[in-house]
């Protein structure tokens, strides 16, 4: 649970610490984060620009790289009782007919769990040991000095100033305190140029089947999470300017086959009256650690849902940076940052490379291209197209030895 609590009371814990830890952005990396610290027995401060835990929810399939974060947080099997297992995988081709259903269990449970959770229960897992934060709060200048980092907040209208010994950015794929330590116009960002709006429909008789559709200028997903079913439909954002309902009529004139849940589910899309629409556009910082301060999750590499593993990145990142922090003194920060960034850029990367390919393969609006690929995903199975994300989980990371050995060279 989420628990509001003024700047100051949270400070006043936060300064008796050896280290003073800010946390920007009660999200899924920041929440992470907070709770990790927190159990390691540190006071960080964090905050959110949210005036209240309010958010848009939406599902996320998540993979095994949360395994180790929610097995030290202690909520391994919270999370197993608000998720449920994703065991199969379906693709249709372009017109809707079902191409293929695959095991997910075969190729991912050898690593941990593969579920679907609504992202307000998995925030509500994170918290299930209680989270102080302070809403309605912002950053509004960072400037630091050899004692520390200084941190002007915003909150209420009011101003505040305290000093850290480390800052932790992460405000999501749009972060703006991102921009008061990089020059914004440095951060690579790939635009699909495809939206599309995402939905809740009623749960089915296939709960543990997730199922895509990659359409001919069109692509609609289905990601079951415990009591229902979570729906993208998406396409060029050009074309979804008409609307969900004349969108999904026109997506259906180009089916020549559907299925109870494909019906279902577009009719969830015309029947909701503003569904939230998310524009299909990543972000990568060239620089993680700049001084006292680290760059996490979305912000540091905001993710495309063509992989769906922008969550999972995220809470692994956030388990790796706080697993160093433990080896962390006021003078070790910043060395203990640099080695953090060495160490799990490159995962990162890797995985949001995936999640390119993947989009620069479904995004299409050519009918030819479509069946061609309908051709190639017959024969392609889903344990193909994650391959790199199966080599991310075979080699798992070690922060323990990264900060013992960042340590030793200090
Ligand atoms: C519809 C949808 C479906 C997805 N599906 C999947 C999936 O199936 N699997 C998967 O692994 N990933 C999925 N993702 C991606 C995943 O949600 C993100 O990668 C993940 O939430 C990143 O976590 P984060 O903490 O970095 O950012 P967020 O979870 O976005 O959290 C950022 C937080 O910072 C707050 N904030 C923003 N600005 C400020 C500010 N200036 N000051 C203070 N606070 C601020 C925000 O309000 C928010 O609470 C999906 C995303 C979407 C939108």
């Amino acid at each position: 649970m989420l628990k509001a609590t003024t700047i100051h009371q949270q400070y006043e814990q936060a300064r008796k610490d050896n280290i003073r830890v800010l946390i920007v952005g009660a999200g899924v990396a920041g929440i992470t984060a907070a709770q990790m610290l927190r159990r390691d027995g540190r006071h960080p401060v964090l905050i959110e620009r949210n005036k209240d835990e309010g958010h848009p929810g939406y599902m996320l399939a998540l993979m095994p790289m949360v395994d180790q974060a929610l097995e030290d947080l202690g909520v391994r099997e919270h999370y197993r009782q608000n998720s449920i297992p994703l065991g199969r995988y379906g693709f249709h081709a372009h017109t809707g007919r079902m191409l293929r259903v695959d095991s997910m269990s075969s190729i991912l449970n050898r690593f941990g769990d593969y579920r679907g959770i609504a992202r307000g229960k998995l925030i509500e897992t994170l918290t299930s040991a209680g989270c102080h934060v302070s809403f309605n709060t912002t950053v509004t200048g960072l400037s630091e000095s050899s004692t520390g980092t200084t941190v002007t907040f915003e909150t209420g209208g009011e101003s505040y100033q305290f000093e850290f010994d480390l800052v932790i950015i992460a405000d999501g794929i749009h972060s703006s305190t991102r921009d008061l330590v990089l020059d914004g116009s440095t951060v690579d960002v790939v635009d699909t140029n495809w939206g599309g709006w995402v939905v809740w429909a009623p749960e089915d008789t296939n709960m543990d089947l997730g199922e895509e559709l990659w359409g001919a200028g069109f692509f609609l997903g289905v990601y079951p999470v415990k009591g229902e079913l979570g729906v993208f439909l998406g396409g060029p954002r050009a074309d979804t300017k008409v609307g969900p309902t004349s969108f999904v009529a026109d997506v259906r004139r180009k089916l020549t086959t559907t299925s109870p849940r494909l019906e279902s589910t577009l009719k969830a899309i015309t029947r909701e009256t503003e569904p939230y629409y998310w524009s299909l556009k990543d972000c990568r910082a060239p620089t993680w650690a700049i001084g006292r301060t680290v760059l996490l999750g979305d912000a540091a590499a905001g993710f495309l849902p063509t992989a769906g593993i922008g969550a999972g990145m995220a809470m692994e990142s956030a388990w790796v940076l706080t697993r160093i922090l433990r080896h962390a003194q006021r003078d070790t920060v910043v060395s203990l940052l640099q080695a953090y960034e060495k160490a799990q850029r490159p995962r990162v990367e890797a995985a949001q490379n995936t999640s390119r390919r993947l989009a620069g393969l479904m995004f299409h609006r050519s009918g030819t291209l479509a069946a061609l690929r309908d051709v190639m995903m017959r024969i392609v199975s889903i344990e193909t197209a994650i391959k790199p994300i199966q080599k991310l989980l075979a080699n798992q990371p070690n922060p323990d030895r990264v900060a013992k050995d960042a340590l030793k060279r200090i």
